[in-house]
Order: structure tokens, then sequence, then C-alpha cells
């Protein structure tokens, strides 16, 4: 099991840069045993506790279950840009549920097609400016990976456009 920076920003606190820092290191270090062991084919067994354990084959499965049939409790109807808004257009480009669109210079989420919870819009929107009602998102910081820039998602969604012409076609 691995732990990485949280960003389901309607839902958790996203960590302070101190923390990001820390689950990365924690990170590159247990990638590295795990590279290790791969290589020299070295049996691994991890056991994660019986709350762990609970918590991934109940707890987690509900929820999810509940979150895929209500949409994460309407979370997709909650959306909104805020005054600090500028009108670039980076969360139109990188949806890839193509669910946003640039209206008047504002982003405008089409209640029609359905929210993949990616949070790209809110995470990468360079003004902090997407909210989710409350959700005390305002308050809350912003994070993405820092090698991903939106350039990477905008041109995964023209691979995932191409291949669902290619599925139908
Ligand atoms: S990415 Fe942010 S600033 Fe740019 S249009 Fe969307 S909400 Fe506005
Ligand atoms: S969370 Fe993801 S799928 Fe949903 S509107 Fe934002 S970018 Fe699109």
């Amino acid at each position: 099991m691995v732990n990485t920076p949280e960003n389901f920003i309607p839902v958790f606190p996203v960590p302070t840069e101190e923390e990001i820092n820390h689950l990365e290191e924690e990170l590159q270090n247990k990638l590295n045993s795990i590279q290790n062991k791969i290589a020299n084919k070295i049996p691994h067994h991890e056991d994660t506790g019986i709350l762990v354990s609970v918590f991934a084959n109940t707890i987690l499965r509900i929820s999810t279950f509940l979150f895929q049939k209500t949409g994460y409790f309407g979370l997709q109807k909650v959306y909104y840009a805020d005054e600090g808004c500028v009108g670039c257009g980076t969360c139109e480009k990188i949806c890839l549920s193509n669910k946003i669109n640039i209206i008047n210079d504002k982003p405008v989420w089409n209640r029609e097609i359905p929210c993949m919870y990616c949070f790209a819009c809110i995470s990468y929107c360079p003004q902090n400016a997407i909210q989710a009602k409350r959700m005390r998102t305002r308050k809350k910081g912003r994070y993405h990976h820092p090698q991903i820039i939106a350039k990477d998602i905008s041109n995964q969604k023209s691979y995932a456009l191409r291949d669902s012409l290619s599925i139908k076609h």
C-alpha cells in the first residue's frame, strides 16, 4: 500500500507543501523497495491490519456503490467559477468528459453530461477559481502532480476522443 497526496478537494483538505514533500519522500522510498523486490524476485506480503482490511472490503465498497448511484450525492451540480475566473478556458480544455463549455468568458458545467470526478478542472485552474458550493473549497489548497501540466491532460483528451471515434467506426 502506498500513500499519495489527497486531492479529493470537495471532501478532504489538501495537504500542505511540507506534508506533500514528506509523502513524496515516503512514496519514493516505498517504490524503490518494491522495484528492488520485483527485480530480485523477492516474495512480498504486506499486512495492512484489520482496520484497513475492513475499510477496503466493506465501507469503501458500500460508499463507492452509493457514490456511483447518486453521482457523488449530486456533487457534479455544485461546481461554479468564482470572481477570480479570467475565462482562460483551461477547464474546458482539460475536462475529459467534455462537460465544461466556456460561455461569455465563464465555464458552464453541462448537467446532462456525467462527471468523472477527476477534479482536474478544480486542481488545474490557474486562478484557483473553481469551487464546489457548501464544501468550503475556497479555503482549501489545490494539488496536482507537479510534473503533469494541463496540456498533458488536454492531449489525453484528444486521444480519448480519437479512440471513441475509432470504436464507433
Ligand atoms: S480554468 Fe479557471 S480561470 Fe480559466 S476559465 Fe476555467 S475557471 Fe476560469
Ligand atoms: S471533475 Fe473532471 S470530469 Fe468533472 S467537470 Fe471537472 S474536469 Fe470534468
